[in-house]
């Protein structure tokens, strides 16, 4: 059994279907499980993936993947879009991050493997029949349940400048106002969706929109406003106002200090914002726990505050804060 995909990616118009995988189920049953898939295309121009619940327990993304997804005419594209709002289907059902099925997060699984568990099958057609199609790709994202980020895209810088420059010209057509810079190996990026990109050659960005396990106006309306902004920049849609890109705050999340860790198990008591700028050494927040006084908790870095821990209860180890390092140019 293999993985199939019930519309034609290179017809023309507006096709809806299913993408399906075979999964072995805990119980040994092996069946075959779907997840939805659109394509609307019309005459010449680029492909656009876009793909958002890669992990389960985030919701910005996957609303507004299905919304793009209802809303645009056929009629008025050039080029085509490929849209999956909940990639991760069992993950989405579940609302969690991992897959159900196997255990496996999506997002450390690529290249994945055509006859592996089912995460790494998914990984696999992703990479190897939607990303080889692709020109450009955006994949949404959010703290999960557990994190809460300052809403703003991402991409890896790779070094070759000419294409770090196409990925920014991306982020800056999406028009989030802050950009996070990875790394090879920030967050697991060596086999995450983000990898897949490089290795097809695809200008792509992520983009982390919120979380805590919530929708908040703020996050959809930027999730919408940069889909719109995103297809009349690329000229798969005509321009949309305002039509001039946003130079979003690069910071860079590349360097180690930029993630608090939890040093003890506690109680978190957060004491500044996302957005917040803060020094190197600033007190950000305290660890509780009811038979002593409490740890405090300070930045190893200067910078902006990108996420913050959604949770109080922390155990050791537990990331914080990430605090982003402004930088003025790639
Ligand atoms: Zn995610």
């Amino acid at each position: 059994m293999h993985a199939t995909i019930d519309i034609d990616l290179d017809a023309a118009g507006r096709q809806s279907g299913s993408l399906s995988l075979p999964a072995l189920l805990p119980d040994g049953e092996e069946r075959r499980i779907t997840t939805p898939i659109h394509c609307l295309a019309q005459g010449e121009g680029p492909t656009l993936v876009l793909t958002a619940g890669v992990h389960g327990d985030e919701y910005e993304g996957p609303i507004a993947l299905a919304e793009l997804a209802r809303g645009l005419d056929p009629g008025s594209i050039r080029g085509r879009i490929i849209i999956l709002p909940r990639v991760n289907a069992p993950a989405c059902d579940a609302g969690v991050r991992s897959t159900p099925i196997d255990g496996l997060n999506l997002n450390r699984a690529f290249p994945g493997r055509a006859d592996g568990p089912f995460t790494s099958r998914l990984a696999h057609v992703i990479e190897t029949e939607l990303y080889a199609r692709a020109d450009y790709a955006a994949d949404f994202h959010c703290g999960g349940a557990i994190l809460h980020f300052l809403p703003s895209t991402l991409f890896v810088v790779t070094g070759d400048e000419q294409e770090d420059r196409r990925r920014l010209d991306l982020a800056r057509g999406f028009g989030a106002r802050h950009c996070m810079l990875f790394g090879a190996k920030t967050m697991g990026v060596e086999v995450s969706i983000d990898a897949a990109m490089l290795r097809q050659d695809v200008i792509g960005i992520s983009g982390e929109f919120g979380g805590s396990a919530e929708v908040t106006p703020a996050a959809m309306d930027l999730c919408r406003t940069g889909l719109k902004r995103l297809l009349g920049h690329l000229g798969i849609t005509p321009p949309q106002a305002p039509s001039e890109p946003i130079e979003p705050q690069l910071v860079d999340v590349r360097p180690d200090e930029c993630y608090v860790l939890a040093e003890m198990e506690g109680l978190f008591e957060p004491l500044v914002q996302l957005g917040d700028d803060i020094a190197a050494g600033a007190l950000v927040g305290r660890l509780h726990r009811h038979d002593r006084e409490p740890l405090p908790v300070r930045a190893r870095t200067g910078g902006v505050v990108m996420a913050r821990r959604s949770l109080a209860r922390s155990a050791t180890g537990d990331w914080l804060y990430i605090i982003g390092r402004p930088v003025a140019s790639l």
